[in-house]
């Protein structure tokens, strides 16, 4: 594929044409492209200017969803710069780990994230510009309040940027490790801001929703801008000239709020967010009218999901499940429509630009129908770990990438079915917790479920579930709703009812290291006497 921008900085000059259409919806209010794409050319010209930065250089952006965001991230792609966009949630310690191993020449961060990164700052003599930074600031720091109004005429700076150079380093989540820094190429972070719309227009149901055709989207999107999730969301709205609505938190009455203000047509988060949407809609018998696009990804959905969906709304709400990790910048599969209707457990089809393989552990294709990994060739792969030659060297061979994911592939269709890391081996039988986790939420009285392997002296692993539950169960009665179903050797040996949410990470994730060694602690407990 040839076609489309080369960079991240041709991306976003395209934008620019959109001038007086709504770009971002916030608290704030509402900013157009226009004022957008002056304000980001405004601030590059200032990193360039007067910080001094090189393409090259590494600009970190660590802030919530605010509009901000993006003026900050792509004033960095229109200097030229590496944008690192660090995960806001992080402490000061898992903060201070990046930024020694990016080794940034400016921060932009918002007043929340300045209290932890100003100890590193101060040390690195690494200048910031804060946002919503009113109050004295510590020295190098200045408020991005301060710097005036921009020149809408002055335009970006005058800066070179090819396809092969360095656009972005986002961190991995750190679900199964330390985060390891994937470094994107502009020609990748261009393929990535492309596949949204690869998606959008091969989804069979359209209905003036594909780019470029009828009316713009309304998007709503929680995820957070600094997950490759994020960047799915954002670049198919910008990519048609859609509108950005913003939540500066998630809150689900606050979303059907923001749906019925705006006439949301795109909600795009985690499962669990999304059930959660589901969940306030029904009760407060909202029918979320304008909305005609339903994605989910980050995660494993429930498959219960798209049945509630489409039992609720019909085929007005076009269901949509999208697959994708740091190292492809973001969704490289999707399942949508019908399709995903008829099998809800799959993550579909690959974009153009992308070529899929499931593989043995020799490398070897194995036939449809069986397990093995799952190696990604996108043209929105990474080219490999920042400072990290060895963990590149063992995830990235021959351009294709090894997603640590098992899967299969049934008529050119995939289906996620555990990561490598996570998969039960119970007396040398595989379980993969995805399986028996759909089958968990199946049942009325279950909210949330997690598989885990737990150590079992002779059989080496057990199963364990942790389910959260909305009505009394005993563990027995879900023990047997599971065995109607599933082989013996995968039904949850310990089932444990947890009263609060599954702990789980920005993009969804159970983590599941925690979780395991919570439940191994519980069950190793001596039981307390009566
Ligand atoms: P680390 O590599 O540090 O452990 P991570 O792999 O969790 O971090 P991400 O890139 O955020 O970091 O997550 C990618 C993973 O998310 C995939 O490997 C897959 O397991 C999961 N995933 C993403 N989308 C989906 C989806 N639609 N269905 C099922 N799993 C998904």
């Amino acid at each position: 594929y040839t076609g489309g921008p080369r960079t991240l900085r041709e991306f976003v000059e395209v934008t620019w044409a959109y001038g007086d259409r709504p770009f971002l919806v916030a608290e704030s209010g509402t900013h157009t492209y226009a004022e957008f794409f002056a304000a980001a050319s405004a601030l590059a010209r200032r990193l360039v200017e007067v910080h001094g930065l090189r393409p090259g250089d590494r600009a970190v952006v660590a802030m919530r969803n605010l509009p901000e965001w993006h003026i900050a991230f792509w004033a960095a792609q229109l200097a030229g710069l590496v944008a690192v966009p660090l995960n806001a949630w992080w402490t000061e310690a898992e903060l201070a780990y990046a930024l020694d191993d990016c080794a940034p020449g400016v921060l932009l961060v918002d007043r929340e994230r300045l209290a932890r990164v100003s100890g590193w700052a101060r040390e690195a003599r690494v200048p910031g510009v804060v946002f919503e930074g009113a109050g004295p600031l510590p020295e190098g720091f200045e408020a991005y309040e301060d710097l005036g109004p921009a020149d809408p005429a002055a335009g970006p700076p005058d800066v070179t940027v090819s396809p092969e150079d360095d656009a972005t380093i986002i961190y991995t989540s750190g679900t199964t490790g330390r985060p390891k820094g994937a470094v994107a190429t502009h020609l990748a972070q261009a393929g990535a801001a492309m596949n949204p719309r690869f998606h959008a227009a091969a989804s069979a149901l359209g209905r003036g929703l594909v780019p470029g055709q009828g009316p713009a989207p309304v998007s709503l999107v929680t995820y957070p801008f600094f997950h490759v999730a994020g960047f799915s969301g954002f670049y198919s709205v910008m990519g048609s000239g859609g509108t950005l609505v913003m939540m500066r938190k998630w809150d689900a009455g606050q979303a059907l709020a923001l749906i019925r203000e705006h006439g949301v047509t795109h909600y795009a988060g985690v499962p669990t967010t999304a059930l959660q949407l589901l969940d306030e809609a029904e009760r407060a018998g909202d029918p979320m009218e304008s909305l005609r696009m339903f994605n989910t990804g980050g995660s494993t959905a429930p498959p219960t999901l798209v049945a509630r969906l489409t039992a609720r709304y019909g085929e007005r709400i076009e269901p949509r499940n999208g697959y994708g990790l740091t190292e492809t910048s973001g969704g490289v599969l999707a399942n949508f429509g019908a399709e995903y209707r008829e099998w809800p457990d799959s993550v579909g089809r690959p974009t153009p630009t992308t070529e899929v393989r499931v593989v043995d552990r020799s490398g070897a294709d194995v036939p449809d129908g069986e397990v093995g990994e799952l190696w990604l060739r996108a043209q929105s792969n990474v080219r490999g770990y920042w400072n990290d030659p060895a963990a590149t060297e063992l995830a990235f061979v021959d351009g294709w990438f090894r997603t640590g994911d098992l899967a299969v592939a049934r008529d050119g269709r995939f289906a996620v079915v555990d990561r490598i890391k996570d998969v039960v081996i119970r007396g040398g039988e595989n379980v993969y917790c995805v399986e028996v986790e759909s089958v968990l939420h199946g049942h009325p009285a279950v909210l949330d479920a997690a598989v885990v392997g737990v150590p079992h002296a002779l059989l080496g692993e057990e199963v364990a579930a942790v389910v959260r539950v909305a009505s009394p169960v005993a563990a027995d009665e879900l023990r047997r709703y599971a065995s109607r179903v599933l082989a013996a050797f995968k039904v949850p040996a310990h089932v444990l009812v947890r009263p609060g949410p599954l702990p789980r990470n920005a993009t969804g994730k159970v983590l599941k290291r925690e979780l395991r060694a919570e439940v191994t602690a519980t069950l190793a407990a001596p039981t307390p006497p009566l």
